[in-house]
């Protein structure tokens, strides 16, 4: 029912699983190396005077207190642990380049880390790498607000950057459940995807330059902030994606579209899939330029945001909930185009109710549904995570088959995601890691998807779990080039080994 009373409770803020209060918990995770067949690489192994060159380099900032770095070594999901002895804490390129240099001549394997959000096993060593994490990092360098361009340190915290650009008129291109801890190094080095992806696109077009240090300690200043420039190979792209294993990026120039002037939300239940898609048609064709987001959530998911985070759903029990988003500069032609689409829905029969935010209030807490889901399945148990792209009527095709195949041994399959990107996140709760559960899954699920011409990984990477799948996805010319370019740039291959890249190529 349009309008009808409030029922979502607060908005929450993304909790930060790996931190130092969850610590304590941390040793129940297994060790990466315990519960996936792989060998260490022959790298030098970090003595005192490698200890005593560091804290050289990085005085006061290198990190061998166990308890502090339990909560590096363990990722977000809990799922994956190395055992780093050591971490370090640059604050500028100059110094990141000191220590990439060291470690190459050294022999000794680095782990870049940002806010440690990620979600396939890339942020955290698989054994003693050195963790080098970008937290210090932290400096806006400039803001033009005339081009609204943007040009900072990697380690910059997402939400903290939204929050100095929309102060000055702007908002940043991109914005995920993780904004609170993910770092824009971090964004860029997976070429993450999100909530705004629908109206701005891929961070490859809206990245101007950057800057790396490569793994031999070259400083690679590629900087620009020009919307033009076409003198040669684009070699900022190599970086975008490329989770750590080609340089460390270490600052960014990054191009922010002006902030919308009236944005409003709508969250709509919907009677089945077949409804989803025409909604989806639908608000294409009646919002056109205002439309910005376009998500969507099972009936389940929605149960577990309830039960693990106390999120109460807006409206009536539905099988699928979508949340369509529309920003534009002028609120009143946004709402009269906005009201003649719900009209339009309600008479259809294509949703049974649903809920109309325009206050900053409501609409941060409708899309705490969507944006705390992560967190919500985090809760239930180990979680198996998938994120494909496919084609958007296949969208959702794979939940109910895999509730099919898993019966009982699962304890929740869920779907949803950025329904707009035709982007799939596709998840698998167990009251624990099961390897015979995982055998049911993998390599069903990628081969669905392969045989859908879907990529494995719509937006969370590759990192360590999903490197031996690429095949699925991507032709092994490809994959040649990728070891060779990987060769050229880290020939001893000490930044993130055993991750992005297949064991065999
Ligand atoms: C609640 C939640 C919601 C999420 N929602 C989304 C979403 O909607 N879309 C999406 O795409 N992802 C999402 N993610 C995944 C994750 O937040 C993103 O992958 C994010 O971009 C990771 O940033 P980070 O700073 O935490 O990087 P980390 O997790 O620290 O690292 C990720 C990878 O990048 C490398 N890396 C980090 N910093 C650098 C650097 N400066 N230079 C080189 N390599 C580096 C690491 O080595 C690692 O391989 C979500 C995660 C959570 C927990």
């Amino acid at each position: 029912m349009w309008g009808s009373p409030w029922r979502v409770v607060g908005t929450g803020s993304l909790v930060r699983r790996g931190s130092s209060s969850t610590s304590s918990r941390a040793p129940e995770v297994v060790l990466t190396h315990e519960r996936y067949p792989v060998q260490r690489l022959p790298f030098s192994v970090v003595s005192e005077e490698d200890r005593a060159a560091f804290e050289r380099m990085v005085p006061g900032r290198v990190i061998m207190d166990p308890e502090e770095l339990e909560a590096s070594n363990v990722d977000w999901l809990r799922s994956m642990r190395g055992c780093s002895k050591v971490l370090l804490r640059p604050r500028t390129s100059e110094e990141v380049s000191h220590i990439l240099r060291y470690c190459h001549e050294r022999n000794l394997a680095v782990n870049t880390q940002g806010g440690n959000t990620g979600m396939v096993g890339g942020s955290v060593p698989v054994f003693d790498e050195i963790i080098l994490s970008t937290a210090l990092m932290n400096q806006v360098i400039s803001f033009h607000d005339m081009s609204g361009t943007l040009v900072c340190q990697a380690g910059c915290v997402l939400e903290e950057l939204s929050r100095h650009v929309e102060e000055r008129g702007f908002v940043m291109p991109l914005d995920l459940g993780a904004k609170g801890t993910c770092h824009i190094g971090g964004n860029l080095a997976t070429n993450a995807g999100g909530l705004r992806f629908l109206r701005y696109g891929s961070l490859r077009g809206t990245v101007l330059g950057l800057e790396a240090v490569l793994a031999d300690g070259t400083v690679l200043n590629c900087l620009m902030s020009l919307r033009k420039d076409n003198t040669g190979y684009d070699l900022k792209q190599l970086f975008i994606g490329s989770e750590g294993t080609l340089g460390v990026i270490t600052a960014v120039s990054i191009l922010c579209p002006p902030k919308p002037r009236a944005v409003n939300v709508a969250f709509l239940g919907c009677p089945g899939f077949a409804e989803v898609l025409q909604t989806f048609h639908t608000c294409r064709g009646m919002l056109g330029e205002i439309l910005s987001a376009f998500e969507f959530m099972d009936a389940t998911c929605m149960q577990l945001v309830g039960r693990h985070l106390h999120l109460a759903s807006p409206v009536q029990e539905s099988p699928f909930y979508v949340l369509v988003e529309t920003s534009g500069s002028r609120a009143e032609h946004d709402a009269e185009k906005l009201s003649g689409f719900l009209e339009q829905l309600l008479g259809s029969g294509l949703v049974t109710d649903g809920t109309l935010a325009t206050d900053q209030r409501k609409i941060k807490a409708l899309w705490a549904l969507r944006e705390r889901i992560t967190e919500a399945l985090s809760r239930d148990g180990y979680v198996y995570k998938y994120d494909i792209s496919l084609p958007v009527e296949r969208l959702y095709d794979l939940v109910p088959d895999l509730r099919a195949r898993l019966g009982p041994r699962a304890k929740h399959v869920v779907g949803y995601g950025h329904l707009g990107d035709g982007n799939l996140h596709l998840n698998v709760t167990a009251e624990a890691f099961s390897a015979a559960l995982l055998g049911e899954l993998e390599p069903y699920v990628y081969e669905w998807t392969a045989g859908q011409r879907g990529s494995v990984s719509a937006e969370h990477g590759v990192g360590f779990k999903k490197r031996d799948v690429l095949g699925y996805s991507k032709p092994p010319e490809a994959l040649h080039l990728m070891r060779q370019l990987k060769t050229l740039l880290d020939p001893k291959g000490i930044l993130n080994p055993y991750k992005t890249l297949p064991a065999q190529a």
